[in-house]
């Protein structure tokens, strides 16, 4: 029987209950932008960016894009991710998660030098957080960013994208676009 990387054989309840713990465990956090999204609402469109851009949409991808912030946001250990998902998905969330220990432009300069090395699920994962970050900052501004750190932030996650080996064709495409329409407003 084909099982997936959590041993089961009902990868869609997978999926729904990584969404449902992301939610839970992220249910006090909003989005850095003016109208204060719930924070879900940006791990629900990164996982559907992937679902929309890979002609069969891998559980193990999806459930690590749903889980992407709660070991770096919300206090989830990876332990804890890998007894409720399995290994597989709490490594992928291991591959995107900053070292918070680290001083913030340390851990952003280690995003440029680990996207090279970021296995083929991870940067899926990656290039669509940065297309939902990248539309937060261009339509919805983050509280207190002005216009220099909204273009610096920008040119960070295109210096991210740029390193990796194998971006999703159509990932990429809707990234370029992003920042090419930033770039023409600006
Ligand atoms: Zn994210």
């Amino acid at each position: 029987m084909e099982t997936n990387g959590t041993g089961t054989t009902a990868p869609l309840r997978d999926v729904l209950a990584a969404a449902r713990f992301a939610a839970e465990r992220h249910k006090n956090q909003r989005r850095k932008g003016e109208s204060a999204e719930p924070y879900v609402n940006h791990l629900l469109e990164v996982a559907d960016l992937i679902s929309q851009a890979t002609p069969d949409p891998d559980p193990i991808v999806l459930m690590a894009a749903l889980l992407h912030d709660v070991v770096e946001d919300a206090g989830v250990t990876s332990a804890e991710i890998a007894e409720q998902f399995g290994d597989a998905v709490a490594s992928m969330v291991d591959e995107v998660t900053d070292d918070k220990s680290l001083p913030k432009a340390v851990r952003k300069q280690k995003q440029v030098e680990h996207a090279p090395h970021l296995s083929a699920g991870a940067q899926l994962i990656k290039l669509a957080d940065k297309i939902s970050n990248l539309r937060g900052v261009m339509h919805n501004r983050p509280v207190g960013w002005d216009e220099p750190r909204c273009r610096e932030y920008f040119e960070w996650a295109k210096r991210v994208i740029s390193g990796m080996r194998a971006p999703n064709p159509t990932l990429l495409a809707e990234f370029e676009a992003v920042y090419s329409q930033y770039r023409r407003e600006a």
